[in-house]
């Protein structure tokens, strides 16, 4: 059979073929810990829970979900960033509902990206990005993340003819794999940046409800923003729910108007009991939130002690559920990780997955309860050790 040669050009999603083998280590007894998960085992508040069930009982609900109106979702969308950003967005035309947001973050550089165009991708970043700009015909252009510039990217240094070229920057502040955060500072002096060179802003923003003593912003906080760009956020971290596919890009007309149109080809919308199940929750209490960044703070304490007692070099991250170390000298981060799978049951996800810049780093997800994490340090210092 002649499969289409683009497939030769993107790597498939890590974590399936991670999540297939850790599985088969357990089948022969091993006790692995897999802190490459990044979905928790936190689960939606009880409410949540009950409408869906109900919203799943009515007979009627199991149309095609473009026969019903979804403008209570969006107008709770709208609702949300006002309350939360005090960002406004006019629920017909810059809001749009997805089958969580990576649906959208792969499809928006078909709405994007001519066959060639440049996208600025930041390494390391979500290998969705890369893969999602080459199979639109899109070329990526790395956008390194250092350390010294806290793991956001250095505008100044893209060269003008870089910048030119772009149609597209990528960002994701809080950011995975990093755990580093952006300040509204930073936003403001990207808008001013994308407005100079003519280059669409896209901010995934999934992870700015999971935070520790701070409220990470909007991009769109920034004056200016919606005219140069859009922002992905979800529900699947804020509310607990990865597997309910409810995400949402809001901000720039034209973007999201594009959106609609591929998207009128490529499905037919959100799962009805699920409209009902995220417009309660985006119209409902948030009190569950803090509990649950309580739980978090205190797993990233055990991690970040841990490694530091080990001697790795780590931060203290201020939101996500991530903890990006640095791994011993002479490895490289897939020599260690696998290496620590193999003899210490433990898996961390090698920084290289994330790109060139990632090499030399390993990441943790919080996604396990404290004592287990507490396991896997001690299994991990005894391999050191
Ligand atoms: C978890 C995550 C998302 C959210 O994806 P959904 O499809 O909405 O579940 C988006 N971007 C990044 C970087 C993530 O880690």
């Amino acid at each position: 059979m002649k499969i289409a040669r683009r497939l030769e050009l993107f790597k498939g999603y890590l974590g399936t073929e991670m999540n297939m083998r850790l599985t088969r280590m357990r089948e022969e007894g091993r006790d692995v810990i897999n802190l490459g998960l990044g979905d928790p085992d936190v689960t939606p508040p009880p409410h949540l829970l009950e409408v869906l069930r109900d919203a799943v009982s009515h007979p009627d609900h199991h149309h095609y979900p473009s026969f019903y109106s979804n403008r209570p979702l969006k107008e709770a969308i709208s609702g949300w960033y006002g309350r939360r950003f005090g960002v406004q967005l006019d629920p017909h035309t810059e809001v749009i509902p997805l089958l969580g947001s990576s649906e959208g973050l792969f499809l928006i550089h078909f709405c994007l990206l001519d066959i060639g165009d440049v996208a600025l991708v930041p390494d390391p970043s979500y290998p969705s990005y890369e893969a999602g700009v080459t199979l639109a015909g899109g070329q990526a252009e790395t956008l390194p993340l250092l350390k010294k510039n806290s793991f956001l990217p250095d505008l100044q240094s893209i060269p003008a003819e870089t910048a030119k070229k772009a149609k597209m920057i990528w960002l994701n502040y809080p950011n995975n794999p990093t755990g580093a955060s952006a300040d509204l500072a930073f936003y403001k002096k990207l808008v001013e940046w994308a407005k100079a060179h003519d280059v669409v802003v896209v901010s995934d923003n999934p992870y700015s409800e999971i935070c520790f003593d701070c409220q990470p912003p909007s991009f769109l906080q920034a004056p200016g923003a919606k005219e140069v760009g859009v922002e992905f956020h979800s529900l699947s971290k804020s509310y607990n729910c990865c597997g309910w596919r409810t995400g949402m890009l809001v901000g720039n007309k034209d973007v999201i108007a594009g959106m609609a149109k591929i998207k009128s080809h490529s499905d037919r919308g959100m799962y009805y009991p699920m409209q009902v199940a995220a417009t309660k929750a985006l119209n409902g209490p948030i009190d569950f939130m803090e509990e649950r960044n309580r739980i978090f703070r205190e797993r990233r304490d055990v991690v970040v002690e841990g490694l530091s007692d080990i001697g790795f070099a780590v931060e203290r991250p201020q939101a996500t559920f991530y903890v990006w170390s640095t791994i011993p000298k002479g490895y490289t981060s897939q020599e260690f990780c696998f290496k620590v799978l193999d003899e210490a049951n433990v898996w961390m996800i090698p920084g290289s997955m994330y790109g060139q810049f990632g090499e030399g780093y390993l990441r943790i997800a919080l996604t396990l309860p404290a004592e287990r994490l507490a396991e896997a340090m001690k299994r991990l210092e005894n391999f050191c050790g």
